[in-house]
């Protein structure tokens, strides 16, 4: 229940994908934008940021990294800000200034359940495995 997240599950955009709704869910689980594309929905197997060729090739694992970040990074943040009050541009930032393992650790108190110490979910402002909701 408890899922233990880690780097793979860090998005290049810088989306935590062990807080997203479609990682969390118990049918139709996505395995994480950066795992092969496999029960995965049509707009991540078709996301600009993770079809990136210098993500791809391997260049570079961050949208940081890139000298000319795209436009749907901007687009991606302004939703998140909006409606999940979370920013794929600060989690980027927080990763090159602290570096990804200080994020994981950032990542995790602040998306655990005060209930059962599971995850509470971006999208659901609640947790899966016990069904908290946060006020
Ligand atoms: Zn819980």
């Amino acid at each position: 229940m408890n899922r233990k997240l880690n780097a793979q599950l860090i998005a290049p955009c810088g989306m935590n994908c062990g807080i997203c709704m479609a990682y969390l869910r118990e049918k139709n689980k996505c395995p994480g934008c950066r795992a092969a594309d496999t029960n995965k929905s049509i707009s991540i197997i078709r996301c600009k940021i993770k079809n990136c060729e210098a993500i791809q090739k391997g260049k570079i694992k961050f949208c940081f990294e890139c000298e000319k970040p795209c436009a749907r990074l901007k687009q991606l943040d302004k939703r998140y800000r909006t409606k999940y009050n979370m920013s794929m541009i600060e989690n980027l930032e927080f990763i090159r200034d602290n570096g990804i393992d200080t994020f994981i650790v950032q990542q995790e108190a602040k998306y655990k359940c005060p209930e059962c110490g599971g995850v509470i979910c971006v999208h659901r402002k609640k947790c899966f495995a016990c069904n908290y909701i946060e006020s």
